[in-house]
């Protein structure tokens, strides 16, 4: 029987996934004059930064807020005069060993001096020594290693131990990094996590009136995004790059100047052919946590005063977080945010964890709630890159030995900080690397 033929077509860029890296390029690239293509495996933009809607309330599928310290995307909202709206979540409070809530408030780190976690001399010598973590770097620059390079091989636990005290530590930061990006500070770089707490010390939660996801749902609408088309292969060839992709069951492939790749670091080598060298040797080392988002809703009203719960990860290896969800109106019913820390997020994604388990813990934490059901949950295989000790100096060595190749190039994540910020600015800095070269 005869193959079924194969149609070619001509592109000039293609970007490989509309998250929020993948947008910021194609966005860039299209301000820019450029003809640029999106192709997306799932059917709506976003990635981890995208949102639907459940009984008619906004609900965030991955990411749950952005901060003010977020000079690009705060820019770009400006100029797409997209209002980032802060939530009303003004609590942070972690579970203790025997079951009580301490809370503090992340908009004011002196509020940490009345959690009641610590004694009294631990807080204050906690309280004492912040300037000194947030002094700099305001963020991880990787286009700038020495900026953070001499602690890059250090474990934050540790170096932070050092300077906050080993309970505070256990007790206050590890529960939140845990709870925020589903890992320990045992395996988290000093470097990274200095970088890290300024932004998270001075973090007012902000989102938009529909969603986290409303940035990228803008951003595609101004693009050409072809949904349901995953790439399955991208293959160099002399003066084009060669896409292969699935859509609604048909094989397309498109040839272009240059690709910029924006999927998970940890599956680029799935359709990467013919890697070279350097490329296979550091995308072998991206690794990332893994988490479940489950939406709930209860028959009780919402509490006036919203907050996160955080668990401390050496002790809970179910939950990572539950929070209200913030774009819930004050009515009868409740909308909760439950996610699933990594441990625990793996035995879902294995298929070992049901339903039924997933509410019993929850009701086991918060108490019993009438009529409790879960609405939507969202497994990420990859939710967070690990920042492990050395891995920003592996991303520093791969951006300078790398960047020469002018067909192919990557931003996500795991090449810039593991949030949605630094997603967007390499996704910025991709694009123009792309033009220029
Ligand atoms: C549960 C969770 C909570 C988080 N909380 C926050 C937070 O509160 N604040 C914050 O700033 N950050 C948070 N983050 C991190 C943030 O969401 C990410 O850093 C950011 O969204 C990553 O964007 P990206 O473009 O690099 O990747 P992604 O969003 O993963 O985008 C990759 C895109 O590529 C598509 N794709 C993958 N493979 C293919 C293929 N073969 N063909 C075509 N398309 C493909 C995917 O469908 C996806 O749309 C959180 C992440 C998770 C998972």
């Amino acid at each position: 029987m005869k193959k079924p033929k194969t149609r070619v077509d001509e592109v000039d860029y293609i970007v490989i996934g509309a998250g929020i890296s993948g947008l910021a390029a194609a966005t860039y690239l299209k301000d820019h004059g450029q003809q640029v293509l999106v192709l997306e495996s799932g059917q709506i933009p976003g990635g981890r930064m995208s949102s639907i809607e459940l009984d008619r309330v906004p609900a965030d599928l991955g990411a749950q807020f952005i901060a003010k310290s977020y000079k690009n995307i705060i820019a770009k909202n400006k100029e797409l005069g997209l209002p980032a709206l802060a939530l009303s979540i003004h609590k942070i409070g972690i579970q203790q060993p025997n079951n009580s809530i301490n809370y503090f408030n992340p908009a004011m780190p002196l509020s940490l001096l009345s959690f009641k976690g610590l004694s009294f001399g631990k807080r204050l010598r906690m309280i004492l020594t912040l300037p000194y973590i947030i002094m700099k770097p305001p963020y991880i620059n990787i286009y700038n290693p020495q900026q953070v390079g001499d602690l890059d091989n250090q474990i934050a636990a540790d170096y932070f131990g050092n300077i906050i005290g080993n309970s505070a530590v256990t007790e206050v930061l590890d529960p939140v990094i845990h709870g925020l990006a589903f890992y320990s500070l045992q395996n988290t770089s000093a470097a990274f996590l200095k970088a890290m707490t300024a932004k998270l010390l001075t973090m007012r939660p902000l989102s938009y009136a529909r969603g986290i996801g409303e940035l990228s749902q803008k951003l595609a609408s101004q693009l050409q995004v072809k949904y349901g088309a995953k790439v399955i292969a991208i293959e160099r060839g002399d003066d084009r790059v060669l896409v292969n992709a699935i859509i609604t069951g048909q094989s397309k492939t498109y040839r272009a100047k240059k690709v910029i790749v924006a999927v998970p670091g940890n599956t680029v080598l799935n359709i990467l052919k013919q890697p070279t060298n350097i490329e296979r040797q550091f995308f072998e080392k991206v690794e990332y946590s893994s988490a479940v988002i489950i939406h709930c809703r209860a028959d009780i009203p919402l509490p006036n005063d919203s907050s996160v719960l955080f668990y401390k990860p050496q002790e809970e290896k179910q939950l990572a977080s539950i929070h209200m969800n913030p774009y819930a109106q004050k009515e009868k019913k409740s909308y909760m945010v439950v996610t699933l820390g990594s441990v625990f997020a793996k035995k879902y994604l294995n298929g070992q964890v049901s339903d039924k388990e997933i509410l019993r813990i929850i009701q086991n934490k918060i108490g019993p709630v009438p009529n409790l059901e879960i609405l939507h949950k969202t497994p990420w295989a990859s939710a967070v890159p690990l920042y492990y000790p050395g891995y920003i100096k592996l991303v520093n060595e791969f951006q300078a030995t790398y960047d020469r190749d002018d067909m192919i190039l990557y931003c996500g994540d795991y090449l810039a900080g593991g949030y949605t910020e630094m997603a967007f600015t390499s996704g910025l800095d991709a694009a123009k690397r792309a033009i220029n070269t």
